[in-house]
């Protein structure tokens, strides 16, 4: 019954390719993962929650997102009737369907209200409510404002959740009208390209930004997996310079090529196929460890609606950590964890634990060491009676990553990249995540968030062993990555 909706009206704007391929092409799209599912789920929890800012609305949602007719009408029968606040008004216009969050009638007239679970408003947002306002109106409504309603990261919990401070509403009718300029003219040009061939767009900057496009799996098929001039760090364009003159593998990067120092070592360590290894940098650095040294990693949620008194939207909670202790350079480390048992708050028992585990001396080792500082810095600012203890902790900080990002250790396999994830295979390729059931941060996180809030659907008792086993294996990588900048200095 539609051409266009608001997110295919965004797809299309974003790239005409995209929204041809997702019309004709739809099964080259990935299946939604549950990091993406997380998201809708949040989106669909906030939503819920910023109708009670409106109370006693009626609710026009459709049964499946695959038939708005009965929304569509629903809606023109709670206008008929004259009601005042409407939630998931569908309508349509000239073949373009939008949905809005929540649609008020008061004194001043129609209103509208567009819910976002981020913390502000962002360029996007006036683009997708701009297509709404202009569906909305050429339905004969017209909208004297038009708003955000997000997420307030300035909130703090105490006690029950207090919706007026949890959310804040931006107006952005202004900006709205500024972009509706636009709009008759790009839904015109899209439903050309729906009935066109497929649009020959090649691949740019747009496949990324503002979305990640679902179609890079089928655009950039020709890029060669790796060493291309994509795996650049800090690249800042000059992938794409480079991409424009037909230059693909960082290998074919002519030798007079104007490169930052760091871009130069990478194409050396391509074309050679060897390490480079800045040895006197790598010595002085390891020489300056202390030990007991004590390999170090937080994991952590970030519920958008905070769960416990003293926390605000988004706010990283700390619910596990692991530490492997060396008590000299190559010795057998000792393996020391904790995992929140997410009945409550899992703050005050973790960071009790914490400074136990952690000691009082010796270097504390992390990779990416500013994550955990800043996480122990909220955790002194919260528990304010641990404060001295963490700020002790803070003060033994070394970072694991430091040899990588300085590029005193960098090895073809990393492609540009110095994440533990692609370091550890790189310097250490017998061990890996592979035989793990949760092999990344972000499923850690979005599985213990299940836990907390009583959604998980498996082996409760499994997972807590699936997550142990995947934060142990983080810092045990920390251990044998050490261990071979140890052996690569003494020139093994
Ligand atoms: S990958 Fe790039 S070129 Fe291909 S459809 Fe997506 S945005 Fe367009």
């Amino acid at each position: 019954m539609h051409l266009l909706s608001k997110s295919t009206y965004i797809r299309g704007r974003q790239c005409p390719k995209a929204l041809w391929l997702y019309k004709h092409r739809r099964e080259l799209m990935p299946p939604v993962d549950a990091a993406q599912q997380a998201v809708f789920d949040t989106g669909h929890q906030v939503g819920l929650l910023a109708q009670q800012l409106f109370p006693g609305g009626v609710d026009c949602s459709p049964e499946t997102p695959y038939d708005f007719g009965p929304a569509i009408a629903a809606t023109q029968a709670a206008i008929a009737r004259g009601e005042r606040i409407i939630y998931e008004a569908a309508f349509l216009h000239e073949g373009v369907l939008a949905a809005l969050d929540i649609l008020v009638h008061d004194a001043d007239g129609w209103k509208a209200y567009e819910v976002k679970s981020s913390t502000g408003v962002k360029d996007t947002n006036i683009h997708d409510v701009a297509l709404q306002c202009h569906v909305i109106e050429g339905n004969g409504i017209p909208l004297v404002d038009v708003s955000i309603v997000h997420l307030n990261n300035a909130y703090v919990r105490r006690g029950a959740l207090d919706l007026q401070q949890l959310f804040a509403i931006t107006r952005i009718k202004d900006a709205v009208d500024q972009e509706r300029l636009s709009v008759p003219a790009r839904i015109a040009t899209l439903k050309q390209v729906l009935v066109g061939e497929e649009p020959a767009v090649p691949i740019g900057p747009h496949c990324s930004a503002p979305f990640t496009c679902d179609f890079m799996a089928h655009c950039w098929a020709h890029v060669p997996g790796h060493g291309s001039v994509f795996e650049f760090s800090n690249a800042r364009g000059k992938e794409w310079e480079l991409y424009a003159r037909g230059i693909h593998l960082l290998t074919d990067i002519p030798a007079d090529e104007t490169l930052t120092s760091k871009q130069r070592l990478q194409v050396e360590v391509a074309r050679s196929g060897r390490p480079q290894v800045d040895r006197p940098a790598l010595r002085r650095w390891l020489g300056e460890l202390r030990y007991p040294l004590f390999h170090f990693d937080f994991e952590t949620v970030m519920p958008a609606v905070p769960l416990f008194d003293g926390t605000r939207p988004y706010q990283q909670l700390p619910f596990q950590y692991s530490v492997h202790v060396q008590r000299a350079p190559g010795a057998e480390p000792q393996h020391r964890e904790h995992l929140a048992d997410a009945t409550g708050d899992p703050r005050e028992t973790l960071t009790l634990a914490l400074i136990r585990d952690l000691e009082e001396e010796g270097d504390v080792l992390a990779y990416n060491a500013s994550f955990e500082k800043q996480r122990l810095q909220e955790l002194a600012r919260d528990l304010p009676t641990h404060a001295p203890a963490l700020q002790r902790i803070i003060a033994r900080l070394k970072d694991l990553h430091t040899p990588f990002k300085a590029g005193w250790y960098v090895a073809p396999a990393m492609n540009g990249r110095t994440s533990i994830k692609v370091v550890l295979p790189a310097l250490v390729p017998e061990l890996s995540y592979a035989d793990l059931a949760v092999q990344e941060g972000g499923t850690a996180s979005l599985r213990f968030q299940q836990l907390f809030t009583g959604n998980y659907p498996g082996d409760v008792a499994q997972l807590r062993q699936d997550l142990m086993a995947y934060c142990g294996r983080d810092t045990y990588a920390m251990v044998k990555v050490l261990e071979v900048l140890g052996r690569v200095v003494e020139g093994e």
